[in-house]
């Protein structure tokens, strides 16, 4: 592959991406024009965000948008307000929503954007500026057909709806279909919310009965307790699986005979972390990937499965909630070791799906129930992980190797369709 000039993207994160697409390449025998058009994104924006903070003070933040490829159709992405927001990770991010809505078989290439900034210290309404003016700094990249923002890290609902409005205000009427993971009242779907993690929860599930062995209640443990990692628990315990331990930003709980997930739900609504949560023992935030449970769910922050800590993982399935948080050399050791892993393109695949019916009901004007909406997304997620399973079988490969032969295969099959213009 030809030295690529714009350094700007190597960061960890992309080149984990990269590393991965290489892998998948060379073990699909993939098209040498193909793989070298797959390595980079197709656009990228970099803008300014200033806003005046509550205080008076003009503050300027940095953001991005970045769309990897749209040969299936629109790009499609999450937006992220967080302070390790970079290019580099935002073009990873991109590059594995690409591989995630083929995967899915959804007609969408990969986006993600991001603004890098400590979201938790800012107030309600230099959030809404913020998102306001972010919208407006990458509105020409954006639209119903061109490129589908949807909420991600500390950016949620309440966010969607004003990038909505924003953007509608621009154009002149109201555009639903312009953002995903809006509230019902503005053109929101049923059933997005907890579409995430009711799909992380559902391949959990699968990958228990398919590979067998693990009882009447197999253990879980879950990095991160936001929109992701508490829904997954939520549905895994309603499933009477045992919740054992919890970590969020701020601190983690241990409780062998279980945790009561709805509870802590109610607590963490109250007091906005798990910290200082009863009857759990306290748990430091890195011992979480060591604990000796069946399932662990990291569905909080990239890279924190790595080669120093991935050889005391003790959980037989690892089921990606969150973005890469497994390193290349760490997913080498797990697969090693005999650790399912389910990777994100596949586990968290659940709220891009929905992200779809969303876009869809928006631009047909016709909304479904919410039992339509789960069962179609079990369906989706369903099929898409047996197709992962049988092909890591039939091709000795690792989960993560099957999705991406599956994913980039797609993509790779309508490019050379397409062709290279001009
Ligand atoms: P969120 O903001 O709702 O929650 C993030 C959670 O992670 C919070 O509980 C936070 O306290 C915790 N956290 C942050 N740093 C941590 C650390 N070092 N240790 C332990 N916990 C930590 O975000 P979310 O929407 O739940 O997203 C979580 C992950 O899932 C991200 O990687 C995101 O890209 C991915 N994801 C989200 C969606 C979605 O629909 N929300 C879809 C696909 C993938």
């Amino acid at each position: 592959m030809s030295q690529h000039p714009m350094k700007e993207f190597y960061n960890e994160t992309f080149y984990m991406a990269q590393k991965q697409l290489d892998a998948v390449a060379e073990t699909m025998n993939l098209d040498a024009g193909v793989h070298e058009r797959l390595r980079f994104p197709r656009k990228s924006l970099i803008v300014s965000v200033p806003i005046k903070l509550d205080n008076g003070i003009t503050k300027l933040f940095m953001g991005y948008r970045v769309q990897h490829d749209q040969t299936l159709g629109p790009s499609k992405g999450g937006v992220r307000f967080h302070h390790d927001v970079q290019l580099g990770e935002v073009a990873a991010l991109a590059m594995w929503m690409t591989w995630k809505c083929s995967l899915l078989n959804l007609p969408y290439g990969g986006a993600k954007g991001g603004v890098c900034c400590f979201p938790e210290e800012m107030s309600e309404n230099e959030l809404e500026r913020l998102t306001r003016r972010y919208t407006t700094e990458i509105l020409s990249m954006i639209g119903p057909e061109k490129d589908i923002p949807a909420p991600d890290m500390y950016t949620n609902e309440k966010m969607m709806a004003w990038m909505m409005d924003t953007y509608s205000n621009f154009i002149g009427y109201a555009v639903p279909g312009v953002v995903t993971g809006k509230p019902v009242s503005v053109g929101g779907t049923l059933g997005r919310v907890e579409a995430t993690g009711r799909g992380v929860a559902l391949t959990a599930e699968l990958a228990v009965q398919k590979l067998g062995g693990f009882g009447d209640a197999p253990t879980v443990a879950v990095q991160g307790f936001g929109n992701v990692g508490s829904v997954t628990a939520k549905f895994l315990h309603q499933k009477g699986y045992k919740i054992v331990a919890v970590t969020d930003a701020k601190g983690g709980i241990y409780d062998p005979t279980g945790i009561d997930v709805p509870k802590l739900q109610a607590y963490v609504r109250e007091h906005g972390s798990v910290e200082g949560y009863h009857p759990g023992d306290e748990l430091d935030l890195k011992d979480i990937f060591e604990l000796d449970v069946d399932i662990l769910v990291p569905a909080a922050v990239a890279n924190c499965i790595t080669e120093s800590n991935a050889d005391r993982v003790k959980a037989k399935i690892v089921a990606e909630g969150a973005n890469g948080p497994v390193t290349t050399e760490a997913d080498r050791i797990l697969d090693a070791k005999g650790v399912y892993v389910i990777p994100g393109i596949l586990a968290n695949a659940g709220g891009v799906v929905v992200s779809y019916f969303e876009w869809v009901q928006d631009i047909q004007h016709l909304f479904w129930s919410e039992n339509e909406v789960t069962n179609k997304l079990t369906y989706l997620m369903t099929k898409a992980f047996d197709e992962v399973f049988h092909t890591a079988l039939e091709r000795k490969v690792s989960p993560r190797t099957a999705a991406m032969i599956i994913g980039v295969g797609r993509v790779a099959e309508a490019k050379k369709l397409r062709g290279l213009y001009p």
